[in-house]
């Protein structure tokens, strides 16, 4: 049995605490891998290497930075397939859209290989009569980044190059689930030149969490995933002192307007509901329609949600894989379940469905509701699974209102040819992304990454800009040389004069 340990200090490592998890292939059902869980002993070490790398890293000029970011760019692009065909050996996604998710990792790369321009700082000559004034970023030291199964590739590199490009050193705690590809785009980091223990992987469960929570030479987390934890890790990390960015779980809708270009609105949805078998933080797992909207809608939708071609992530002919465990099916499962008994009307069922061969395999079908009640659990919970509830609304203003009063805002989008309803909607949907005509409207790495409400906890979104005032604090000096004016001692407050 293939077994994962860490990659600290430059190199792979056993895990020495006794304990492991294992990796599947969500396709088959078969134990693919044993992953080691570390222990806080394991994680201290681990935190003392990376700030035994941090002076020497922070003291490298920004330019050797990009250069290493540079070098890194060109070796994802040449690993794309295999980085793609890890992912899709242990997430289950289709192969194609794991290559797509490399590559929106790849872009927040592409930003950070711009650092020495993000970094430049400000200069003011004269804030007094011969005195100067200058602000300058500069990194925290180390820092930290948890995230979740969905995107193993894109979620670790929203963090990691920015942190690293800002002069930081990393500790990167993948999901247990699917933790291969971190292991990967470490050892391809190193290829590229980065300096041993600037990034660390330690691989583990809730043990490693709360030993990265308190410790104390860790600066700031950077966390992806469901909201009951990162709520969780908002509050433990703060009251650590930490620097802390929580970007968690979500219930997008699509507003449809009853003037959309319906075949457009239906095939967005395709994508957006079921792609990545709704295993997204921007999928679309709510569809309000309004008005007249709702029954045409229903009358495209529901044959090619019945023509789904679900299968293995490798074969070409998928256009949807499994979900990534048994128990994560089972509870999508068991939502589809729960809709049926709330009386939502179940359009396609896709609970029945067996793949020959793959029998295994977490296979579920996609799944339509029809007539969903804001009261539902299906409605107010997150599934993360291929279940898209459709919801019959009246009026735009009713749409909008259910969209904003939902507890989480990460996306929303609206499909219309209607110039007034769209401002309308753009200006006031509490959502940190939205979509106008764009189903899943994720931002590119120059825009930042984040949602509202209980989607976000911290003030400041992921990668991009964002991500240098993340991973960076604020210095200002203020200097006069001997040379200038003096004035003896001064008793009050300074001026300028
Ligand atoms: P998860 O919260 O179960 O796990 C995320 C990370 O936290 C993992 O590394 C895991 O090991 C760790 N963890 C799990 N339980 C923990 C605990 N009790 N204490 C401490 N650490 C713990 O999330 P997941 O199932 O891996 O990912 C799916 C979730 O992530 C969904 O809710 C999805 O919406 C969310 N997500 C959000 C975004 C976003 O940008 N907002 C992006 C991707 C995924």
């Amino acid at each position: 049995m293939r077994e994962i340990g860490h990659f600290v200090g430059g190199k792979l490592v056993s895990g020495t605490s006794g304990r492991s998890g294992n990796v599947h292939n969500p396709a088959t059902g078969e134990i693919s891998a044993k992953v080691a869980l570390a222990s806080a002993d394991e994680m201290r070490k681990a935190v003392a290497i990376a700030a035994n790398a941090f002076p020497d890293w922070a003291a490298t000029p920004p330019l050797t930075r990009a250069r290493v970011m540079f070098k890194f760019k060109e070796l994802i692009e040449k690993h794309r397939d295999e980085l793609a065909r890890i992912i899709t050996s242990e997430h289950g996604k289709i192969f194609e859209d794991a290559k797509g998710s490399v590559t929106r990792g790849l872009e927040v790369v592409e930003f950070a290989c711009g650092i020495p321009h993000l970094l430049r700082g400000d200069f003011t000559e004269n804030v007094g009569r011969g005195i100067d004034s200058w602000s300058v970023r500069q990194p925290l030291g180390v820092v930290a980044g948890i995230t979740p199964f969905n995107f193993p590739a894109m979620v670790p590199m929203w963090m990691f190059p920015m942190a690293i490009a800002c002069g930081n050193t990393f500790i990167l705690k993948p999901s247990e689930k699917d933790p291969s590809t971190s292991m990967r785009l470490a050892e391809l980091a190193k290829e590229a030149g980065l300096p041993d223990g600037v990034l660390n992987v330690v691989n583990g469960d809730k043990e490693a969490v709360d030993a990265i929570l308190a410790d104390p030479t860790i600066q700031a987390v950077s966390f992806v995933g469901s909201t009951a934890v990162g709520e969780y890790i908002y509050r433990t990390g703060c009251a650590h002192g930490k620097r802390v960015q929580a970007l968690c779980g979500a219930k997008n809708h699509m507003i449809v307007m009853p003037d959309a270009d319906m075949d457009q609105a239906v095939d967005a949805l395709m994508g957006a509901a079921y792609g990545s078998a709704g295993e997204r933080c921007m999928a679309i797992s709510v569809a309000v329609t309004v008005g007249k909207a709702g029954d045409a809608l229903m009358k495209k939708l529901e044959p090619k949600v019945r023509g789904l071609k679900v299968g293995p992530g490798l074969d070409p002919e998928s256009e949807m894989g499994p979900l990534v465990t048994k128990e994560h099916y089972e509870k999508v499962r068991g939502y589809v379940d729960i809709g049926v008994k709330e009386g939502a009307k179940l359009t396609v069922d896709g609970r029945g469905l067996k793949l020959q061969g793959y029998e295994k395999g977490y296979f579920l079908g996609g799944c339509l509701f029809d007539e969903v009640k804001p009261s539902m659990r299906i409605y107010k919970e997150e599934i993360f699974g291929p279940v898209l509830a459709v919801v019959r609304s009246d009026s735009f203003d009713a749409a909008l209102q259910l969209v904003n009063d939902h507890e989480y805002g990460n996306g929303a989008a609206i499909f219309t040819r209607d110039g007034d309803a769209a401002r309308t909607f753009t200006q006031g949907v509490k959502a940190g992304m939205v979509g106008v005509n764009v189903p899943i409207p994720v931002p590119m790495a120059f825009h930042s990454f984040g949602g509202w409400k209980r989607s976000l906890f911290g003030d400041r979104n992921a990668y991009g800009p964002e991500a240098v005032g993340f991973y960076t604090k604020l210095k200002t000096t203020t200097a006069r040389w001997p040379t200038g004016i003096r004035a003896g001692a001064e008793f009050v407050m300074p001026t300028m004069r």
